[in-house]
C-alpha cells in the first residue's frame, strides 16, 4: 500500500470554477490511487477561505457524495497563503504526503505523478516549476520574473517560476509547524526548511473559470510580503547608504572649508536647500523601510492564531 496523499486546495469564492475542476482531482486521485501509487484513504482536502458565495455548499455536497473528498472551513477569508497553511496543518498528522495546488485549474494536474514518483524516490519536497509562462500575460510574465531576480538580488532563496503547487512530506510538515510566522509566504519558508527536493516541470494554462484574486495591488502585496519576510538585505542597504552618505559629507566639509579659508564662499542658499533636501531624502527613505520591518515585528509579537477553523466535514472530526 502506497503512501496516504491529501492534495490541499484552497477555495476563495470558487462556485464558478469548483464544480469543474473537483472532478479532475478526483479523477486524478482514483488514478493514483487504481495505480498503486498512494493508499485508498488519499483525500482532495478542499479548504474554503472564508467565500461568500456557495463555495462551502459545494464542498459540503462532495463531502457527502463521495469519502474521498473532504473540506474545512475557515471562519472568515485569510488569503490564499493562510488557507494553504490551514490545509497543511490540519492533515499532516492524516497523512504520509501533501500537494498544494490552485482549484482553478491553471495548474496541471498530470504534474502529481511525476511528483508522487520523485517522492516514491525519496524526495521530501517537490516544486511545480512553470515550464513555460506563454498563457500569462506579458506584463504579468515580466513582473513575475523581474520579482524572481529582485528576490534572489535581495538574498531570498526561492525556486524560480515556483508558485504554491508542490509536495511536501508530514515530515517536513512536522517542521515546518515550529515556524510561527504570521507574514506567510510559503515558497519561500518551505525551502528554509530544507530536506532532500527536486524540481517538476508542468505547464500552465488559463483559469477554467472565474476570475483571478491577484490583481496588481495583491501581487504587489505578496511581493512585498515575500522581500520583508525573507531578507535583511534592505536594512543592511541602509547601513551602506548611511556609510556612502556619511564619506560623501566628509568630503563636502573639506571641500567647503578649504573654500571658506581662501574667503571664497557664497552665501549658499542653493547648497543649504540640496543638503536639506538630500538629506531628508535619505533619512525618509530609511525610515520607510525601517517601518515596514517595525510593522512585522508588531504583528509578530501579537502571536495572533493564524487560521482558525470554524467548521469540518463529517470526515474531517
Ligand atoms: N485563494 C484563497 N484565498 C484568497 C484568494 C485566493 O484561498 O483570499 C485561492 C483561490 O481560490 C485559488 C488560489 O488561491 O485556488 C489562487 O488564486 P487565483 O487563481 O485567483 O490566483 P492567480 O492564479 O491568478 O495568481
Ligand atoms: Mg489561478
Amino acid at each position: 500500500m502506497g503512501p496516504v496523499l491529501y492534495i490541499v486546495i484552497p477555495c476563495y469564492n470558487e462556485e464558478a470554477v469548483l464544480p469543474l475542476t473537483a472532478p479532475l482531482f478526483r479523477q486524478k486521485l482514483g488514478e493514483l490511487i487504481g495505480a498503486g501509487k498512494i493508499s485508498d484513504d488519499s483525500r482532495v482536502l478542499f479548504v474554503n477561505d472564508g467565500s461568500r458565495d456557495s463555495t462551502w455548499e459545494i464542498i459540503q455536497n462532495l463531502a457527502k457524495q463521495d469519502v474521498h473528498f473532504a473540506g474545512i472551513s475557515q471562519s472568515r477569508n485569510r488569503g490564499h497563503q493562510n488557507a494553504v497553511l490551514a490545509g497543511l496543518m490540519e492533515c499532516r498528522n492524516r497523512c504520509d504526503i501533501t500537494i498544494s495546488i490552485d482549484c482553478d485549474g491553471q495548474d496541471d494536474i498530470n504534474a502529481m505523478d511525476r511528483m508522487v514518483d520523485a517522492y516514491a524516490e525519496g524526495y521530501d519536497v517537490v516544486y511545480g516549476v512553470r515550464s513555460s509562462r506563454e498563457t500569462d500575460s506579458f506584463f504579468k510574465r515580466f513582473t513575475a520574473q523581474s520579482y524572481y531576480k529582485f528576490l534572489a538580488a535581495m538574498g531570498a532563496e526561492v525556486v524560480y517560476n515556483h508558485a504554491d503547487y508542490r509536495l511536501v512530506s508530514s515530515k517536513v510538515l512536522e517542521a515546518f509547524a515550529d515556524y510561527h510566522e504570521v507574514n506567510l509566504y510559503l515558497r519561500g519558508l518551505i525551502p528554509l526548511v530544507g530536506f532532500k527536493s527536486t524540481k517538476v516541470e508542468y505547464s500552465r494554462a488559463e483559469r477554467m473559470a472565474g476570475e483571478s484574486h491577484y490583481p496588481l495591488k495583491k501581487m504587489l502585496g505578496l511581493a512585498v510580503d515575500g522581500i520583508t519576510s525573507l531578507s535583511v538585505k534592505p536594512l543592511h542597504l541602509i547601513t551602506s547608504i548611511g556609510i556612502f552618505v556619511a564619506f560623501v559629507s566628509f568630503i563636502c566639509c573639506i571641500w567647503a572649508l578649504i573654500r571658506a579659508l581662501t574667503g571664497a564662499t557664497v552665501p549658499g542658499w542653493a547648497s543649504m536647500t540640496c543638503i536639506v533636501c538630500f538629506v531628508s531624502g535619505v533619512q525618509l527613505v530609511s525610515l520607510g523601510i525601517i517601518g515596514i520591518y517595525i510593522g512585522k515585528i508588531y504583528l509578530e509579537t501579537k502571536g495572533r492564531p493564524r487560521y482558525i477553523i470554524s467548521e469540518r466535514t463529517e470526515n474531517m472530526i
